[in-house]
């Protein structure tokens, strides 16, 4: 199988449960939500993108004919950084990185001793072998993976009421504040709802106001 990425790069991840860990962040090219063009952008189920998921023009992105040689680029991308090889880390995001993570490359990352963890919108479904399984689901979007380790809600999304999936069989439950115009209004009242439902947590985008790329 050939994978298509957008960009891999060393960076702390800046949001949930693992908010300020070391990871290689593997972008992988498309999402089934949204085709990631501005002209599309009305008519897409997902409408709050701000992530540029298109192409193979990113640092350290490109085509890669094997799950082997993916890997191999993560691998490389995290050695150059550091010697740790005890809490090597990856994170699979997009994208939609379901549509093409698959059990080889898994293996070939565990292999190399990498912690795989995926940020989906949790419409398709996901290998076995995951490690940390993130999902944030979408309005309008039908979600399919009802259980994992974090469920991390942006919120607020039209029509969608965070208490309908408490009983999802989640680990962790994340409130995050969309991003955008009303970011200070929406913090308050992401927090005022944690303060009233405390089985949900606040989850930030502390890369964005650290300047952490
Ligand atoms: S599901 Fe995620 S990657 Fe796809 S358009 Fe929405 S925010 Fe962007």
């Amino acid at each position: 199988m050939t994978y298509t990425v957008k960009e891999i790069f060393y960076t702390l991840q800046g949001e949930g449960f693992f908010s300020g860990r070391a990871a290689v962040f593997c972008r992988f090219t498309g999402c089934n939500l949204w085709s990631g063009h501005e002209y599309h952008r009305d008519s897409a189920v997902c409408q709050f993108c701000d992530t540029d998921f298109l192409g193979t023009d990113g640092e350290g992105g490109g085509k890669f004919k094997s799950a082997k040689s993916l890997a191999d680029q993560i691998d490389k991308i995290w050695s150059q950084e550091t010697n740790n090889q005890d809490s090597r880390f990856v994170v699979c995001t997009g994208g939609e990185p379901l549509l093409q993570l698959d059990n080889s490359l898994i293996t070939e990352l565990h292999r190399r001793h990498f912690f795989v963890a995926v940020e989906t919108n949790g419409t398709q479904d996901a290998p076995s072998d995951v490690d940390w399984l993130t999902v944030s689901p979408k309005a309008g979007a039908q979600l399919i993976l009802e259980r994992g380790n974090e469920l991390k809600l942006v919120h607020p999304q039209n029509g969608v009421n965070p208490e309908a999936y408490e009983d999802l069989d989640f680990d962790n439950f994340y409130l995050q504040p969309m991003d955008g115009p009303e970011l200070e209004s929406n913090t308050k009242h992401v927090i005022e709802f944690c303060r009233r439902n405390p089985i949900w947590k606040v989850s930030l985008q502390t890369h964005k106001f650290l300047d952490i790329p």
